[in-house]
C-alpha cells in the first residue's frame, strides 16, 4: 500500500558505495540536508572516498562535517569505519561481516545494517525509529522489542530480497516523515483502516 501511495524511493541517496557509507555514518541524529552539506564539503576537499578518509586527520574531517552536529565524534567514527572497510576482506559473508562491523567503535546496528544493505547489497533489514513508531501504532509490534527481534520479524514475513528490503525501509522512512509523524496525519493515511492507533482514537 505504501508503494502504491509513494512509488519507488530510489534509495540510498548517494552516487557511489563510499558516499553511501559516509552518508550512513553522518546521518545519525541529524536531518539529511545537513549530511548533504557535509558530503559536498568532503567532495570539494577530495575526501569523498573511504581510502582518503582513512588517511586523513580526524580534526580536518571534523571541520568539514560540522553541519552534521557531534562532528568530533562523527569524524572519529567515520575514520574508524573507513579504516575497517578498506582493510576487511570477506565482505560477502553477511553474518561475519556484520559482526565485524558492529565491533567498530561507535557503529550501532542501524548504521551497520544501512551500510550492509545500501552500500553492499546484503540481505539485512534496517530497523529505525520510524519502523518502531509506525508498526507499534499499527499494532504489529510493541515498539520496545530488541533491534534484532524486529529485524527478524520483517525478514521472516517478506520475500528474501535485497531489493524488497531496500524499498520497504525507504517507504517506512517516507511514511514516517509524511504521515505517521510524531503527531500523525491519520485522516490522510492509506493504512488508517488497518491501524489500531487510528481506530482507537478515531482519527
Ligand atoms: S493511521 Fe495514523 S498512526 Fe496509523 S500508520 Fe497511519 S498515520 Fe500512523
Amino acid at each position: 500500500m505504501l508503494y502504491k501511495e509513494y512509488g519507488p524511493q530510489h534509495w540510498w541517496p548517494g552516487e557511489t558505495q563510499d558516499e553511501i557509507v559516509i552518508g550512513a555514518v553522518l546521518t545519525q541524529n541529524t536531518a539529511w540536508k545537513n549530511v548533504e552539506r557535509a558530503i559536498a564539503n568532503l567532495s570539494k576537499n577530495g575526501l569523498l572516498s573511504l581510502d582518503a578518509i582513512a588517511r586523513e586527520d580526524v580534526e580536518r574531517i571534523a571541520r568539514l562535517i560540522q553541519s552534521c552536529g557531534y562532528y568530533n565524534i562523527k569524524a572519529k567514527r567515520l575514520k574508524n569505519v573507513a579504516e575497517f572497510l578498506t582493510s576487511y576482506k570477506d565482505k560477502r559473508n553477511c553474518e561475519q561481516f556484520r559482526n565485524a562491523l558492529l565491533k567498530v567503535n561507535g557503529v550501532g546496528k542501524e548504521t551497520a545494517d544501512s551500510i550492509l544493505l545500501y552500500a553492499f547489497d546484503l540481505p539485512v533489514f534496517v530497523v529505525d525509529a520510524y519502523t518502531r513508531r509506525i508498526f507499534s501504532r499499527l499494532g504489529i509490534i510493541k515498539g520496545t522489542e530488541p533491534y534484532d527481534e524486529i529485524s527478524k520479524m520483517f525478514i521472516s514475513s517478506l520475500p528474501k530480497s535485497v531489493r524488497v528490503y531496500n524499498e520497504y525501509h525507504a517507504l517506512i522512512v517516507r511514511h514516517g516523515k509524511e504521515r505517521c509523524r510524531k503527531r500523525p496525519l491519520c485522516s490522510e493515511c492509506v493504512l488508517r483502516d488497518k491501524c489500531q492507533n487510528a481506530l482507537q482514537h478515531q482519527r
